[in-house]
């Protein structure tokens, strides 16, 4: 039996200096994360007899996900089978999106309800091995909420994170990395009202996060959203780091509508 978490405990701290390639919310968008890895000098190989991705980085690099990997997309189980291969070789960290959070809490048998592409996921692990989806579950529980790299100097969390709750660890700290914060009422579209923590955010480390799909990622106080909604037909971004080197790939196709529409509107969306 496996042990089900009921808070994930993890919280990544080293001092490694990267270089880091951070890559924004991939919501199953499989076909644009392999390009834009390839892009990147990652050379991407699948052993079909094992099912297996192995992933060889340019010298020194790693691959650091901001969470979402699921949800709205047409190959979520495929984006985790790469993922997931690729953090357990070493190649790639990944912290825990909202979307990623709400299929851990699905698989472990939680009531949530199936919709905003949960409903494609689950249709796609439908199709998978049992095994597979038990090593889903079981990696989902086990992603950190946010992770601090060389030094503390840069930290990513899938919504980001004020300055000082880098490093702490409960449950309010998790839920401001998956969710970010909220006024705790609704807009006219019935949607969560956020708070733009970014704006006030005086911090010297680097906050890298995505989770609100933006048109351009730009820089604001030492913050960068990287989520350019690639789902809703934008792109795939990616940030190296220390470089501060932006990439991105384009949208094969609009896979999902956004309810917001982002591509018109650089702030106060939502994912
Ligand atoms: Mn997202």
């Amino acid at each position: 039996m496996v042990q089900i978490k009921e808070l994930s405990s993890y919280l990544v701290h080293n001092n490694e200096k990267g270089p880091f390639d951070i890559i924004g919310d991939v919501h199953g968008c499989f076909d644009e994360l392999k390009e834009l890895l390839e892009q990147l000098g990652y050379k991407v190989a699948f052993r079909e007899h094992h099912s297996k991705y192995t992933v060889t980085a340019p010298k020194g690099h790693k691959a650091v996900f901001v969470g979402d990997l699921v949800d709205r997309g047409p190959r979520s189980h495929e984006v985790l089978r790469l993922v997931m291969d690729m953090v357990e070789a070493g190649v790639a960290y990944c912290v825990s999106g909202n979307h990623d959070d709400k299929l851990y809490r699905k698989l472990i048998g939680r009531n949530v309800q199936i919709r905003h592409g949960l409903e494609l996921t689950m249709e796609q692990l439908g199709h998978c091995h049992p095994d597979f989806v038990t090593r889903v579950r079981d990696f989902l529980g086990s992603l950190p909420h946010h992770i601090l790299l060389d030094d503390g100097r840069l930290v990513i969390a899938h919504a980001g994170l004020a300055e000082h709750l880098h490093g702490r660890h409960n449950r309010t700290v998790r839920d401001l990395c998956l969710y970010g914060p909220t006024t705790g009422e609704l807009d006219k579209l019935g949607l969560p009202v956020r708070l733009d923590w970014a704006a006030n955010y005086t911090g010297h480390a680097i906050v890298v996060y995505g989770h609100t799909p933006v048109r351009e990622p730009k820089w604001r106080n030492n913050t960068i959203n990287i989520d350019t909604g690639c789902v809703f037909g934008g792109k795939l971004t990616s940030l190296m780091y220390p470089d501060h080197i932006l990439t991105s790939v384009p949208a094969h196709k609009v896979y999902a509508e956004s309810v917001r529409p982002f591509l018109q509107d650089n702030h106060s969306v939502s994912a």
